[in-house]
């Protein structure tokens, strides 16, 4: 069975568990140490059954806490060259042989999971979503993204439990304080997924064997969770799926730990 959480989800800060068998990994460190160690142990885990971390991109809400829980825990840092080398001046100093060398399209292995990223359209150097495959079941986690073309969608199917960025609300984005610079930036194809962009994809998610829905990577200021949920369960009424019945849907929370997820 694979147990599954956020320890924090939005643009404050990102951090997602995938474990097996008490052993897991750590999918983005954009939460501090205490807090780290806090979260992992509401559900029964610990840094120390952390076998490696991987980094979907180097902005810091999925990075600021990184170089903390290198430096404290030594746990092996899964990441590409690029993302290590916009990471790096946002970490600090830690022990070289921490890292393994990745990238994206290549599968590799953490433990009792096959790991493969695959790169998605962001502002960021070298931005990757990841397949997490445990043999008979598989997650994957896909935020930052702004268009979830077919390609991503093909690589990342089959998955049973999907963590999907829903960042924003459209008329929330359009009438909501932020300049126009930031407005275009975040629904372009280097941005952010909004709620309805979301829901479609999760169409051909749920279509293709998906159960397990978390909406994931919410915006603050343009988004609220209830609407979100809302518009994922328009669209997926469409397609006759039931919730209860053929999924389960909830929002990953912001500032404290999600409930676990077992697929
Ligand atoms: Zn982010
Ligand atoms: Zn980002």
């Amino acid at each position: 069975m694979i147990e599954s959480f956020a320890l924090r989800s939005g643009s404050s800060g990102n951090c997602i568990y995938v474990g097996k068998d008490g052993r897991g990994i750590i999918v983005d460190a954009g939460i501090n140490g205490k807090n780290f160690a806090a979260a992992l142990s509401e559900h029964g885990t610990s840094p120390e059954q952390i076998d490696g971390i991987v980094i979907t991109h180097e902005h810091i809400d999925h990075i600021s806490g990184l170089g903390v829980i290198l430096r404290r825990h030594k746990i092996p840092l899964y990441i590409s060259e690029d993302t290590l080398a916009g990471a790096l001046p946002r970490i600090g100093a830690f022990d070289p042989d921490l890292i393994v060398p990745i990238r994206a399209g290549v599968p590799f292995e953490i433990g009792e999971f096959s790991l493969t990223g695959v790169p998605v359209p962001h502002d960021a150097a070298d931005p990757m979503a990841y397949k997490i495959d445990a043999g008979q079941t598989a997650v994957s986690v896909c935020t930052d993204i702004g268009v979830l073309d077919r390609s991503v969608l093909d690589a990342l199917s089959g998955s049973r439990l999907v963590y999907l960025e829903a960042n924003y609300d459209e008329f929330m984005l359009a009438n909501g304080p932020y300049p126009q610079v930031l407005k275009t930036r975040i629904r372009g194809r280097y941005g952010h997924l909004s709620n309805e962009a979301c829901a479609e994809a999760l169409i051909e998610f749920v279509r293709r064997g998906t159960t397990e829905i978390v909406l994931a990577h919410l915006s603050l200021d343009n988004n609220l969770p209830q609407i979100a949920l809302r518009t994922v369960r328009e669209f997926l009424a469409l397609i006759g799926a039931r919730e209860a019945d053929d999924y389960r849907l909830s929002a990953a929370q912001r500032y404290v730990c999600s409930p676990c997820c077992r697929i």
